[in-house]
Order: structure tokens, then C-alpha cells, then sequence
């Protein structure tokens, strides 16, 4: 392993090595139990390394293909790793590959340490929307609610009872970026049963035997969660009991339910209806 300084006041190792042991520890974090273990996960892109750092997220290491050097933004972002006392390692192609899994990686990966928000610091205000999910077991699914969730400005992620893991390589690319946007919280069901008991606004529950037709109720007046089922099994009795309302999407055709994301999506943009507005689209030409 070379060291060596680049223009940014950041100190660079170069690593061309798989055995190098920096590269096995952030291979390894594709495992949820070395992911724990570090209290670490694994972004890529330039992009959302940068958006990272903007909010504040702590950067454990920044990973960077030797096509990088020179780049000013990759130099950027590696004296910004320096400074906020992470390791930046410049790695060859076939690091790169082997760490990301992928054919062709992007030019930048940054590890980052684990952040979840605790359940009592969940704070709901009038106009505030939180969703939890029930057992959600596809990290695709997941990721694809953070990203909306992040879409529509609604506030978080409760998780409830055992769920795929939001720091996973499969869900951190599904949210693209909006994982550092969104905080998430987790609970099993007797702690989130105990939290709901003292969340004063609309606790609305979505189930296929929901009586109520979700565009007739009034979301616009306080706080609402929205409350979503795993993907096999719905909310469980427990949970559809704790809720004020049981909604329903109407379906035609065959299909007996709708994908969880896309459900979640539906709800989410009914809620925040009156909250969102069409930019207008500024012309750079
Ligand atoms: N077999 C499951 C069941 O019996 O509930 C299907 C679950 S569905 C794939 C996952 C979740 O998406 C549901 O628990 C519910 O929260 C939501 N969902 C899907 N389709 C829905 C619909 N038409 N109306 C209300 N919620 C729906």
C-alpha cells in the first residue's frame, strides 16, 4: 500500500490489493452482520457522497477509482473525508468492481457510519406525515418508500418488528440518495403499540378489508401516520386495531393487492395533496 498526498490537504492510500484488510472489512458490509459489527453501509456515487457530507452524515472511508485523480470534485470530497477524520483510499478497477459487486461501478464510494432516530425523538407537528411499515421484507420495497417519502416532504420511517435492513447495499441504491434525507426509526410492535398511545393525530391503517375509501377522508387536519402491512401477510390484527381509520385503494381487474411502494405512493400523494405545488420549470437556456 503506496501513501501519498494529492493537491487537497488530504493524505491518499493507493490500494490495488483485494487482500488489502481496509478492502476486506468494506467488502464485508454487504453482510448485515459485519454492517452491524462496524455500525457502518456503503453509498455510491459522487453524488450522493457529497449530498452525504452536506447533512452531515460522518464518513468512516471514501473509496475513489484511480480515473478520480485530478477530478476537483473527487479532490473535493476526499479533503473533505481528511477533515472529518475518515480514510481515503484510491483503488483499482478490479477493487472497485469487487467492493461494489458491479460491472461497472461508479468512480466513487463512500462508507458512512449507521444513524437511526430514536422512537421518542419522533416528533409530530400539524402538517407533519410519518409512515410506519409493518415487517417490510423487500429492500427494494423499502428503499423505494424512503425515496417517496422523501418526494412528497413527509417526515420519516417508522419500522415495526423485524424488517429488512435500511443500510443494505440493495436498499441504500433503491432510495437514490434519499437515505440521508429521511430518518428512520425502528421499534418492535409492543414499544411502537406504547409510542402510538401518545401520537395525537389521524393513525391511518391500510388494509384490503378497509371499509373506508381512502380519497374521502381529510388528512388536512393535523398530524397523520400512515400505517402500511408486510407484503405476505397485511397488518396484523394488533396493529389494524391500534388505527383510527382502515383504508382501502380501490382496485378493478384481477390483482388482489397492490405492491407495498406502490401503495405506500398512492396514500402518500393523497395525504400530501394539498401540501404540494408544481414548481415552475426554470429555463436555463
Ligand atoms: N396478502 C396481503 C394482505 O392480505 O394484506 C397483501 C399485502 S399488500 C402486498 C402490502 C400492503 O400494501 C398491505 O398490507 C396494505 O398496507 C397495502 N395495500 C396494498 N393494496 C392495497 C389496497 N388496495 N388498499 C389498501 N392497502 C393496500
Amino acid at each position: 500500500m503506496n501513501e501519498r498526498h494529492i493537491g487537497a490537504p488530504g493524505q491518499v492510500k493507493e490500494v490495488t490489493s483485494l487482500a488489502n484488510p481496509l478492502i476486506k472489512d468494506i467488502k464485508a458490509l454487504a453482510l448485515k452482520k459485519f454492517r452491524d459489527q462496524q455500525n457502518a453501509f456503503m453509498a455510491e456515487g459522487l453524488k450522493l457522497v457529497i449530498d452525504a457530507l452536506d447533512l452531515g452524515w460522518q464518513i468512516k472511508t471514501l473509496v475513489f477509482a484511480k480515473a478520480g485523480r485530478g477530478n476537483p470534485a473527487v479532490e473535493k470530497v476526499a479533503a473533505r473525508t481528511v477533515a472529518a477524520g475518515g480514510t481515503v483510499l484510491e483503488v483499482s478497477e478490479k477493487v472497485l468492481v469487487a467492493i461494489t459487486r458491479r460491472d461497472n461501478p461508479q468512480m466513487v464510494v463512500g462508507v458512512f457510519s449507521q444513524r437511526y432516530l430514536a422512537l421518542k425523538d419522533v416528533r409530530a407537528d400539524n402538517g407533519d406525515v410519518w409512515v410506519a411499515l409493518d415487517r417490510v421484507r423487500d429492500p427494494g420495497n423499502l428503499g423505494t418508500v424512503i425515496r417517496t417519502v422523501d418526494a412528497v416532504g413527509a417526515k420519516g420511517i417508522i419500522l415495526v418488528g423485524d424488517t429488512t435492513d435500511p443500510f443494505s447495499v440493495e436498499t441504500v441504491r433503491a432510495t437514490m440518495g434519499s437515505i440521508f434525507a429521511v430518518p428512520v426509526a425502528r421499534t418492535t410492535t409492543e414499544a411502537f403499540l406504547a409510542w402510538r398511545g401518545g401520537f395525537s393525530g389521524l393513525v391511518a391503517g391500510t388494509h384490503l378489508k378497509g371499509a373506508v375509501d381512502y380519497r374521502s377522508v381529510d388528512f388536512s387536519r393535523g398530524p397523520v401516520l400512515l400505517m402500511m402491512g408486510n407484503e405476505q401477510q397485511g397488518l396484523p390484527e394488533t396493529l389494524a386495531a391500534s388505527c383510527d381509520r382502515l383504508l382501502r385503494i380501490p382496485q378493478a381487474g384481477r390483482a388482489d393487492s397492490l405492491n407495498l411502494a406502490v401503495a405506500t405512493g398512492i396514500m402518500l400523494f393523497e395525504i400530501r395533496r394539498g401540501a404540494l405545488k408544481l414548481e415552475p420549470i426554470v429555463d436555463l437556456q
